[in-house]
């Protein structure tokens, strides 16, 4: 058998790239050693070991790194796997591939045991370990990247483990580093395994529409070139869909349905200079109509991780959105290569630390500077780890289990995250030895003691600072369970002082207070005193109630129709206009005008699906103004959930938790095994409605929640045959 030649792409590569033939001699020699050493040593996948390390210098080949680090690919799995000593690859391959390989095994040791420890021990050790040398880091990716890409051979438990480590760690550190090309095909490697029903759905879906979407690509391209050659500029433009977890997050995070996104389709278009980036963006906006609020400069401001582009959404060619990118080629290296491409450019020339390139990487700079001042390791750790993961901090017990928690949390956060029985007994904490209130505000790598009593006494006014929800519902929890007489007393005491005795007596016998209840979702008066005596709904809200006790919640609050427009809008001013029905768009999201021949102009949300069959003219472009405060706005959420008596309750107490109202609630059943409540609500922005869908998420036994559109047909508009739609129209009426 002829043994096909594993070097041999990898030495055209260099060859191609211009290097050094004494360094691809070097590199060469490392690949040939590491293949006599692991001779006889078979994957799971039963081909022979070399195929990886040889795989993961391919990958570091196309990163375009040092020969050092490619040296070091053949090298990584050696100290590990073979009885080779340090000593023997620094005699001959040199102190530094030695340390490289030292840093892979490393970081391949670490040993995670639970979910939070996991994640902040190894971001601790990766970034200690990049401080030491950034290469290492690309060395542990183009490793991780070729493991994913076996994965299928891996048992599935072990699938799963490291699929999410893959997406929790690996991903996002090829984010930060820029390497977008790396991260986009980690993330869809995890998606396949952690979420496969999903992936292969998408996978479908995109490829189904891969000619409708080339058919797109080749329109708008029609339609621009002759404008773009005009101006004398020389632009690549190609159309290719998202990368698969990116549809997914964002069906996720808008809690769509594949059919319901349309944007899947991204144009890229490549030019030589800065100036025609733009000159590009003004040609593609004079032929199709720019989205309002997606236009974003990262030429001018560019990301955190060096990435530039300006990104737009058209309506494009046959009406549908279209995300549109405009870069120079050099700015595309950087956004595929990241850092990688930075050095790079570093080696080929200007050693100046002015040189604009450099300014962008303020992050990898830090590293470089790390070692060269007196910081400690830990004070430099927590530093980068808090620009890598903003949202989050790891606090740790004195015995050194870590807890991830949110920005702003508190000890009582951290209790609860402990366990519930700790939060409710918290009287007090030490952070870092000292005593400390319980709403100080953690940080990364503060440890955290909590000092408990023998009885629970949870405080309300914890509710004030804690941030998480498990600590927040954990408490109101408590308090619905223990003490209601003492809470009846407390919100019938409050309520009464603050209507004066008589109006309070007055309401009381009416049972005014027992129709307030009932609209407020609670069983009875009773019910809502307690809910204000610990502190689930206010006094303000009850007492609104009583002045205006005519319930405004007739069926029509369907419609939301307006007569003319105030100061909701910007672009509309003086336009008799409507908020359209189908979609409900919110304050705070994207939206569009529509112009109708007798109705004036109907706010639709950007993603609405009738906009489909809209002529680009007939689009206005129109935003928020941010003067809506007051206002409230219906939407209609479905919620599918285990079939259990008490749910319903649950929901329209998280849903009340968030300084909405509920316009109405359907209960149905579906198989007898999911229960499905579709509620109305009235709500004042897209944040209210963020927070109510994670508020219900939260609940356990909750399986979905959607933002329904419902069935509407615009004038003049050929009507849409829909199964999906009809069918929401159908459980409007029943
Ligand atoms: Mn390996």
């Amino acid at each position: 058998m002829i043994e096909k030649p594993l070097f041999e792409d990898i030495k055209n590569e260099l060859i191609a790239q211009n290097r050094d033939p004494k360094e691809i001699e070097d590199i060469e020699k490392a690949y040939l050693f590491a293949k006599r050493l692991h001779e006889g040593q078979y994957r799971i996948s039963e081909e022979p070991y070399i195929i990886h390390p040889v795989e993961v210098a391919k990958i570091l080949v196309g990163l375009k790194v040092d020969s050092h680090t490619l040296m070091a690919a053949f090298l990584h799995d050696i100290l590990e796997d073979t009885d080779t000593q340090p000593e023997e690859i620094e005699k001959l391959f040199g102190k530094d591939v030695v340390t490289l390989v030292q840093g892979v095994t490393k970081l391949g040791k670490l040993q995670f045991k639970s979910k939070e420890e996991r994640q902040a021990e190894n971001f601790r050790r990766l970034f200690i370990a990049m401080a030491s040398d950034i290469r290492i880091v690309f060395l542990k990716l183009a490793d991780r990247l070729h493991n994913m890409r076996t994965l299928n051979f891996m048992a599935s438990n072990k699938q799963q483990k490291i699929a999410r480590e893959t997406l929790d760690i690996f991903a996002p550190l090829a984010n930060r580093l820029g390497i977008g090309r790396i991260k986009a095909e980690l993330e869809d490697l995890s998606l396949r395994y952690l979420e496969p029903d999903k992936y292969f759905e998408i996978a479908q879906l995109v490829a189904q529409k891969k000619i409708e979407r080339e058919a797109t690509v080749k329109l708008l391209i029609e339609k621009i070139s002759q404008d773009v050659q005009k101006s004398g500029i020389n632009a690549q433009i190609t159309g290719r869909a998202k990368h698969y977890y990116s549809i997914y997050s964002k069906m996720k995070r808008l809690n769509i349905a594949f059919h319901d996104l349309y944007d899947i389709t991204a144009v890229r278009v490549i030019v030589d200079s800065e100036k025609e980036c733009y000159e590009v963006l003004g040609l593609i906006h004079s032929q199709f109509k720019p989205i309002p609020g997606r236009f974003k400069d990262y030429i001018a401001m560019p990301k955190g991780n060096g990435y530039q582009s300006l990104h737009t959404s058209v309506i494009g060619p046959r009406s549908k959105p279209l995300e549109v990118q405009i870069r120079t080629w050099e700015m595309h290296e950087i956004a595929e290569y990241g850092v990688a491409a930075h050095w790079r450019y570093k080696e080929k020339g200007s050693q100046k630390a002015n040189n604009p390139t450099d300014m962008q990487f303020s992050w990898m700079r830090k590293l470089v500077e790390y070692n060269k001042e007196d910081t400690s390791a830990e004070d430099y750790v927590n530093s980068v780890k808090i620009d890598l993961f903003s949202d989050q901090v790891f606090a740790f017990t004195p015995n050194g289990d870590v807890f991830d928690l949110p920005v702003n949390a508190t000890p009582v956060d951290f209790a609860y995250r402990i366990h519930s029985e700790v939060g409710n007994k918290t009287v007090g904490a030490l952070v870092n030895g000292r005593i400390a209130q319980l709403y100080t505000k953690l940080h990364n790598g503060d440890i955290v003691e909590i000092l408990t009593s023998k009885t629970p006494a949870p405080r309300l006014d914890w509710l004030n600072f804690v941030v998480t929800k498990q600590a927040s519902s954990k408490i109101k929890q408590w308090f619905k369970k223990n003490n209601r007489e003492q809470h009846i007393e407390v919100g019938r005491t409050n309520l009464e002082h603050e209507l004066s005795k008589s109006i309070f007596d007055e309401n009381l016998k009416s049972g005014e207070f027992d129709k307030i209840a009932k609209q407020m979702n609670y069983l009875s008066a009773d019910d809502l005193f307690a809910a204000l005596g610990y502190g689930e709904t206010t006094l303000n809200k009850v007492i609104n109630k009583l002045k205006k006790p005519e319930s405004p919640k007739t069926p029509e609050f369907h419609s939301t129709s307006r007569k003319k427009s105030e100061k909701d809008i910007i672009g509309l001013e003086g336009l008799l206009y409507s908020i359209a029905k189908c979609c409900s768009p919110i304050p705070g999201e994207p939206i569009v005008g529509v112009v109708t021949r007798a109705k004036g102009v109907t706010v639709h949300r950007i993603d609405c699906q009738t906009l489909e069959h809209i002529e680009p003219e007939r689009l206005m472009d129109i935003k928020w103004s941010g003067d809506n405060v007051s206002k409230t706005y219906n939407t209609t959420i479905r919620v599918e959930t285990a079939e259990k008596m008490g749910l319903l309750k649950d929901i329209i107490a998280a849903v009340s938790d968030n300084n909405t109202n509920i316009t109405y609630a359907n209960v149905k059943s579906k198989s007898g095994k999911i229960g499905i409540i579709e509620l109305g609500i009235e709500l004042d922005n897209i944040d209210t409605l963020k927070k109510v869908i994670l508020s219900i998420q939260a609940i356990p036994d909750v399986y979905s929640v959607k933002r329904i559109q419902t069935s509407y047909t615009l004038p003049n508009a050929p009507k849409r045959n829909n199964g999906k739609n009809n069918k929401n129209a159908r459980k409007k009426k029943s």
